[in-house]
This record gives structure tokens, C-alpha cells and sequence, in this order.
């Protein structure tokens, strides 16, 4: 069972990385479909749905809240993922740590978890509050001297709303309002941009999250084996409140534990989701420092290769030398 679960997570992840990575949502063929429902269909039908609900005058409000929230520093997506995280966590401890240990779970899951969980928080932490690596009129000639200009995507040039020389691989946020090193993107789970001193603790961040919330799942799956096995589900008759009678079957079953224990089914679903989507962006996260690309810079690169314009990346220095480039980094 947690060979497939885990054969399944490994599809899933490299699907979505394919799908990000190397196909155009305006191809044909059914993975540049599913790239353009991904890209194009599903924010178009939100839209679409939202006018049915609310309105247009009601749809332009949401707009303007909801580009307020992604569009401003603030910290609505950090409490956000603070009520996911911590509500998560007490539903596993009240609905899930009762059945540890079990024929298929031992008690020490229930301490590494905890203890993996706790680390994680600690990432997400790390990462709110370690700078992206701010570029100001102290320290940029430090800056200036950490990338050559490469003449293709970074040719000396000014910030216009900083007012000063803009070095190489540097990119100016509009929501946090400065010129960050080695931008990558803002973070609105973060509240703050990456770039070049906190992109391993972004990084760290995804991993440890993506491990917890499979681990979690994972260990979910195993509880729900054992409640499956002491109650005899597989040859119990189920009854509906008709009093229709039912032979068991998986999908019976999964219905009678959604009903039975629906937070903490919830919560195994939630993390085997979340386990899945976090891992295919850490791969994806990797896979870039891995080549000493950003991801403001894979933008770039895409846009000159639509015009045929070939740009070699000075910064490349070998797959292992750019991690830990990534790994070294910190406050210039
Ligand atoms: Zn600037
Ligand atoms: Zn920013």
C-alpha cells in the first residue's frame, strides 16, 4: 500500500513538473490541455463564476481586495498558513495521535512527526524574517561586485524608483518597494521577496513541508489500515439510514470513515495534497539552482527564445558548485 501511495506521489510530482516546465498551454495534445486548463481554462471559469455569484460590480471589488492582499506587503498569507499548519497539527494530535501505536504504526512516528513538524515551523519562520538580501546605497558596491553583467538579460542600468546602479541579476519589487539580490520572486506566504541571502531558507521551507505533509499523510493512511482491519470493514455489511444494506467495498469504506472521522480524513487528503503540490515546487526550485537560474530569469530567457535569440548563462558554474553557491549565501 505505501509503495503505490508513494509510486502515485512520484507521478504526480514529475507530472506537474513537466507540465510547468516544458509545455505551451497553447500546443495540442492532451498534456498542452491539461496546461491550459491549468493556465487558462480554470482562472477564466473563476471569473465566470465569480460575475454568476457576485456580480461584476461585486467581481471588480473582489479584484481589488484580493490584488490588495498579493499586491501589498501584508500578512494575511502568513496567518493564512499559520491557521492550515497549527489547526492541522491539533486535528492530527486529537483525532489521529489516539490510535498510535497500533499493528501498523509504532509510538515513535508520533515523536518524529511532532518533531518534523516543528522543524518545519521553524523553516517557515526562518524564512519570514532572514532578508532577501536588500540592496541599498551601504552596501552595493558589495553587490555590484558579486555578477558580471551578462549584456543579454543585465546591462548596467539604473533603478528608477532607488535611484542607484542596479547590479547584475537584481530586480526591483514592486511590492516590497526595494532592489533585491539574485531576485527570484515575491513570496506572498512569506510576506517578502527571495532573492540571494534567503533562498535556502525558502528552500528549506518548501522541503520540510512537502516531507511533514507526506509523512503525515503517509502515517493517516496506515491509521485508517488499522481502524479498517479492528473493525472489520472489508466483510462488514454497511447500512444506510433507509436501512438499505450494503456489501463493503473501498469506496463504502472510504465513505463510512469520511463520515466517521471526517476531520482527520480531511486533514490525511489535505497533507497527501499539499505533500504532493510542495514537492513538485521544491523539484521544480532545485532543479533551477541546480542550472543558476531564477525563476525572474527563466521569464527572461523564455521571452529572448521566442525572438531566437541564443543567451549563454555566465553564471552557470556546474550543477553541485550552484547548490552551494545557494548553501553559502547570506547577508552581503
Ligand atoms: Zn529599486
Ligand atoms: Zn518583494
Amino acid at each position: 500500500m505505501g509503495f503505490w501511495v508513494l509510486m502515485m506521489y512520484l507521478v504526480g510530482v514529475f507530472s506537474i513538473i513537466f507540465v510547468l516546465l516544458c509545455v505551451s498551454p497553447y500546443g495540442t495534445g492532451p498534456i498542452s490541455a491539461l496546461s491550459r486548463m491549468i493556465f487558462v481554462h480554470i482562472p477564466n471559469y473563476s471569473y465566470l463564476l465569480s460575475t454568476k455569484i457576485l456580480g461584476v460590480q461585486g467581481t471588480i471589488k473582489a479584484k481589488y481586495y484580493f490584488m490588495y492582499i498579493i499586491n501589498e506587503p501584508n500578512p494575511f498569507f502568513q496567518i493564512v498558513y499559520l491557521v492550515l499548519s497549527i489547526g492541522g497539527y491539533i486535528i492530527y494530535f486529537l483525532y489521529g495521535f489516539p490510535f498510535i501505536p497500533n499493528p501498523y504504526v509504532s509510538e515513535f512516528h508520533m515523536y518524529i512527526g511532532s518533531l518534523l513538524y516543528f522543524i518545519a515551523l521553524i523553516t517557515f519562520i526562518c524564512a519570514c524574517i532572514v532578508p532577501p538580501g536588500i540592496i541599498d546605497k551601504s552596501n552595493l558596491k558589495n553587490h555590484l561586485a558579486m555578477f558580471a553583467y551578462d549584456n543579454a538579460l543585465y546591462k548596467p542600468n539604473d533603478c528608477s524608483s532607488c535611484k542607484i546602479q542596479k547590479p547584475a541579476r537584481s530586480k526591483h519589487c514592486s511590492i516590497c518597494k526595494v532592489c533585491v539580490s539574485k531576485h527570484d520572486h515575491h513570496c506572498i506566504w512569506i510576506n517578502q521577496c527571495v532573492g540571494y541571502a534567503n533562498y535556502k531558507y525558502f528552500l528549506a521551507f518548501i522541503l520540510s513541508h512537502s516531507l511533514i505533509c507526506f509523512y503525515a499523510g503517509q502515517v493517516g493512511v496506515m491509521i485508517m489500515m488499522h481502524i479498517i482491519y479492528k473493525e472489520k470493514l472489508l466483510t462488514a455489511t454497511f447500512t444506510d439510514a433507509k436501512g438499505r444494506e450494503f456489501k463493503s467495498s473501498w469506496t463504502v469504506i472510504f465513505q463510512y470513515l469520511l463520515q466517521r472521522y471526517p476531520a482527520f480524513v480531511f486533514i490525511i487528503i489535505l497533507c497527501l495534497m499539499m505533500g504532493l503540490v510542495l514537492g513538485g515546487f521544491f523539484l521544480y526550485h532545485f532543479l533551477m539552482a541546480g542550472k543558476n537560474i531564477t525563476s525572474n530569469e527563466r521569464v527572461k530567457v523564455m521571452k529572448l527564445e521566442e525572438k531566437g535569440v541564443e543567451r549563454e548563462n555566465i553564471y552557470n558554474l556546474g550543477f553541485w558548485k550552484n547548490i552551494n553557491e545557494v548553501i553559502d549565501a547570506g547577508e552581503i
